[in-house]
């Protein structure tokens, strides 16, 4: 463990490079490629950031080092980073009310950002995120969240449970930051590591992640667009119908302006879709309703992606990310209503509409539910589909892992990494996983429990305490102790949009498309898990290929066209 160092007490202690010292050298918990992109990354930096750190000294608890390190990495980084550091229980924690270690506050006598716990993993990037947007000062929220916003008049402490390996959290925490710089008397943004404060996340019934407690008594769980953050943040209660309407009256953006391609889905499939429109010259946007990534931004590692023995599904996407914002604007949180087909194809989202030539789905699938009793009430607080996400939660403890597939041996796989007591269950015989997923089940000892299957998840208020299951051959019931349930059952495909405009679809709901990617629509394509098959991210790009090549060459030469004219 990195020792605590250099940081002063109660003094700032920014230092240049050139003053580490070959000692310091050693001391760096950020690796030097990190350091390098950070120092790019921080030369935008406008105001300086005063990092201010809470410990209570105690040397045992390592999150304590850990924290003072990453903090004092960080002003080693930039002459815009200056760091002080308090001790519990001392003037400056009890006037800004800190009440855990270590605590993590960022200019706090401007505004009321911090970080309740270690800023690792993921957490990470919202650290870094949350040191820019307080140099800059602004809030950078869209002018509807302004507006919202505006309308608060009494403070909120909102507390964003995360854990370092969820790809959601950063997002959740952004908008709280966002809102805190935006209203810095009223709002406090707090991102809790539900895995460092157990105690706290359970008097929050936190499960699973994001998880935000808007107040005492209003929480949500996953991460949400930002409009609608701000209006549960403004009034306590779930927001979607009078977003809806507030964004109707919101000023159109791009008036007039009619795209090449619109993308909808920003997974393998539509990034690849976006940069090979572009190659082709046309010009493009995705849109996607949730974050980018689609499935593999939760799936915690990949394997024999060509070109990586084994990636993490977030560095993947972040790769993926990267090479697709040069060529095409990414939209996230995009709330789709509907698609028109007329003259152009018009998206309709909420409080916009994007008009485009040709349009591909590359809308993924979204998870399958067991349907037992149980299985909504504990939802979020016991019963998950993310173990990126939730995994860390669960750490000592027993969990189920239902599923015989790839995703559940792959993530039964990452719990028991985690130091979690795992057993998958499976409602056959034999398991459907890759034979070098099943090999890896049984080098790392996890049991199976064949046959079976859950018919009701059950526990007390707060806790899953256990489940029934049923042998589906000899029908015998039984009861099984856990604290957790983590289902991987399928996916079912997101194609209700696609039927409703009069895309075919197979019988497994999937978009039936031709080889060329294309729909049984003139100038509409589908893309990826949305359309069936073997639901690889290798498949998915090829496809993302294919549909933008057959969007590009239909476009110069419309097949509907002279077919109508045949007529
Ligand atoms: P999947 O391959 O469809 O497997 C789903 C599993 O859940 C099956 O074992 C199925 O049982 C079981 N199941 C379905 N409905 C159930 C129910 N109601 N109750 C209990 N069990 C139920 O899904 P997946 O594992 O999510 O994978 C989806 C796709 O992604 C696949 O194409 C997979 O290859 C791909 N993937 C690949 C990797 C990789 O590393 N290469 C990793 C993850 C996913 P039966 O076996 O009885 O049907």
């Amino acid at each position: 463990m990195v020792p605590p160092t250099k940081p002063k007490d109660s003094s700032t202690t920014h230092e240049t490079s050139n003053a580490s010292s070959q000692n310091d050298e050693e001391l760096w918990i950020l690796p030097e490629e990190a350091r390098a992109t950070l120092s790019e990354v921080f030369k935008q930096l406008q105001k300086t950031v005063e990092l201010h750190i809470v410990t209570d000294n105690d040397p045992q608890n390592m999150f304590n080092g850990v924290t003072l390190q990453f903090a004092y990495d960080m002003s080693r980084l930039s002459e815009h980073i200056t760091l002080v550091k308090h001790t519990l229980g001392d003037k400056f924690s009890k006037k800004h009310e800190v009440e855990f270690s270590p605590s993590l506050l960022f200019n706090p006598d401007e505004y009321d950002i911090r970080f309740t716990g270690a800023p690792l993993g993921e957490e990470g990037k919202a650290f870094v995120e949350t040191v820019l947007h307080v140099s800059f000062g602004a809030s950078s929220l869209s002018e509807t969240s302004k507006a919202i916003l505006a309308e608060l008049i009494e403070p909120r402490h909102v507390r964003i449970f995360s854990s370092p390996g969820c790809p959601y959290c950063p997002g959740q925490f952004m908008n709280a930051v966002k809102s805190a710089i935006e209203r810095p008397k009223l709002i406090r943004a707090d991102c809790v590591d539900s895995d460092e404060f157990p105690e706290l996340s359970k008097q929050f019934r936190v499960g699973s992640v994001p998880h935000t407690a808007f107040s005492e008594t209003y929480h949500r769980i996953g991460l949400l667009p930002e409009e609608r953050f701000c209006l549960e943040l403004l009034m306590l209660r779930d927001a979607k119908a009078v977003l809806r309407e507030q964004m109707q009256e919101a000023e159109p953006e791009e008036e007039g302006k009619v795209y090449d391609l619109l993308i909808l889905g920003a997974g393998p499939a539509g990034l690849t879709a976006a940069i090979y429109a572009k190659r082709s010259g046309l010009d493009s946007i995705v849109l996607d309703n949730s974050v980018i990534g689609g499935q593999v931004i939760a799936t915690p590692t990949v394997e024999n992606y060509p070109g990586f023995q084994s990636v993490g599904g977030t560095a993947l996407v972040e790769i993926l990310t990267a090479h697709t914002r040069e060529y095409s604007n990414i939209r996230e949180n995009q709330l789709i209503d509907d698609v028109t087909i007329g003259d152009v194809i018009e998206v309709h989202t909420a409080g916009r509409t994007y008009a485009s030539k040709a349009l591909i789905f590359a809308t993924g699938t979204e998870w399958r539910s067991l349907d037992v009793e149980g299985e909504k009430k504990y939802f979020g607080t016991g019963v998950t589909h993310c173990a990126s996400c939730d995994g860390y939660m669960f750490r000592g403890k027993h969990v189920l892992m239902v599923g015989g597939g790839n995703s559940a041996l792959t993530d039964a796989l990452h719990l028991k990494n985690l130091g979690i007591d795992v057993t998958v269950v499976h409602r056959r015989e034999t398991l459907r996983a890759e034979k070098a997923l099943q090999d890896a089940l049984k080098r790392e000892e996890i049991p199976v429990i064949y046959n079976t299957v859950i018919e009701k998840i059950y526990g007390n208020d707060t806790e899953v305490e256990g489940v029934t299951f049923k042998n589906i051959k000899s029908e015998e019931i039984s009861e099984h102790h856990c604290n957790g349930v983590f289902i991987a059952i399928g996916m079912n495909p997101n194609s209700a949009l696609a039927e409703k405009i009069g895309a075919q679809l197979n019988p497994d709901k999937t978009i039936h498309v031709d080889t060329s990617m294309r729909t049984n629509l003139p100038r509409i394509y589908a893309a990826g898990d949305v359309n069936g098959g073997v639901r690889q991210i290798v498949t998915a790009v090829s496809d993302g290929a294919v549909a933008a090549m057959s969007a590009f060459e239909d476009l110069q030469h419309p097949y509907w066209a002279s077919e109508k004219n045949k007529q």
